[in-house]
């Protein structure tokens, strides 16, 4: 029989904890609501810092990719707090395309790391298993639940929430072609010289983490950039692309990131292209070399591929990044002031010598 203490533990809410990093960026609402639904307290680790690195650092081998060792600082900065770490082994929800080895290898290499880690929950998936079909995610959720409660009702209820959740999630991610169509023939407000439209190529984890993508998001806008990332892309417009390269793609993020370059190298509706790539990263190797090779066929397009990792100086890669904005801006610039009237000229030029005046003063 259990005793009053007992009693009180098991009405305790059991606490479920999902680090932010990795696959968490491709299913946030799902594992969130999954486990909320279900009545556990979830807790996310914090946004990836220099010092969750510097932890994740210490326990990580010279071998591990950028991704990988800012991922086991999220582990230290959970494991001693939650009951469960919810760590799926998600090989993809496709029937060819895949992650990389190391994503999928990810929950094995945590578990000899780490010696003390709360119960791991989540299970293995690959789609490109000939049993692996929608029933064994099902059943994977559903095991999954049971760790939280013995009422099936309770979790089929929480995966029908969690599934919508997660389409809502993707329906705002992933931009419709009209969208992105209306985008690119934008006229931004103060559109001119100084307005520049850029596409950020990268994974998603990398794109939307402040440390791995050093804030490249962040500065990009303060320097007053339009951007639109390739996880933003419909996927019928990479799937078009995809078609015009001479072998298949296998790597799911690959593919978004080379199909977002050639539909823009190809449309010229931006004024630039920048690649993050996370060091080493196997995948990353093979699509920057595809980018670059179509790139090479449109030498007055700007690109820059920018490669992050645990020794990347911010300073140095903040200057690269400003050096890249302002080769743009001036190349809008010059496009610019080659459309204008002899008037328009002469305006432009007072109103430029004005502008000076004023920030001289
Ligand atoms: S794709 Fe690259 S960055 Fe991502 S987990 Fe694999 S090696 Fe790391």
């Amino acid at each position: 029989m259990q005793g009053p203490r007992e009693k009180q533990n098991s009405k305790k809410k059991k606490i479920v904890g999902i680090p932010r990093g990795l696959i968490f960026y491709h299913y946030p609402e799902l594992f969130k609501t999954f486990f909320e639904q279900l009545g556990a307290k979830v807790v996310l680790s914090k946004p990836s810092t220099q010092k969750l690195l510097r932890n994740g650092l210490k326990v990580s081998s010279d071998e591990e990719c950028f991704s990988c060792k800012v991922f086991y600082g999220h582990i230290i900065d959970l494991k001693n707090q939650v009951d469960f770490l919810f760590l799926p082994q998600f090989h993809g929800n496709h029937k060819f395309l895949v992650k990389c080895p190391k994503f999928i290898g990810l929950p094995d290499v945590i578990r000899a790391i780490f010696t003390d880690l709360p119960e791991i929950i989540g299970g293995y998936h690959s789609r490109t298993k000939k049993h692996h079909h929608i029933p064994h995610l099902f059943w994977l959720f559903f095991k999954a639940g049971w760790k939280i409660t013995k009422n099936p009702f309770k979790i089929l209820m929480a995966i029908a929430k969690a599934r919508k959740k997660h389409q809502q999630f993707k329906q705002k991610q992933i931009w419709s072609r009209e969208k992105l169509e209306a985008w690119e023939n934008k006229a931004f407000s103060g559109d001119g010289p100084e307005k520049v439209k850029v596409a950020l190529l990268g994974h998603s984890y990398v794109i939307n983490d402040p440390v791995l993508s050093f804030n490249t998001l962040k500065k990009l806008r303060e320097m007053d950039v339009e951007v639109v990332s390739s996880e933003q892309i419909p996927e019928e417009i990479i799937n078009e692309q995809m078609k015009k390269l001479h072998s298949t793609l296998y790597f799911e993020e690959e593919r978004k990131i080379v199909g977002t370059a050639l539909y823009f190298l190809e449309s010229g509706t931006i004024d630039g292209l920048l690649q993050l790539i996370p060091f080493p990263c196997g995948p990353s190797a093979i699509s920057s070399e595809i980018v670059l090779h179509h790139a090479k066929k449109r030498p007055e397009f700007p690109v820059i591929q920018l490669v992050v990792d645990d020794n990347t100086g911010e300073a140095g890669f903040l200057t690269r990044l400003e050096a890249f904005v302002m080769t743009m801006k001036r190349k809008k610039f010059l496009k610019f002031k080659k459309g204008l009237s002899t008037e328009q000229l002469t305006l432009l030029a007072s109103k430029t010598s004005e502008e000076s005046a004023v920030k001289a003063q």
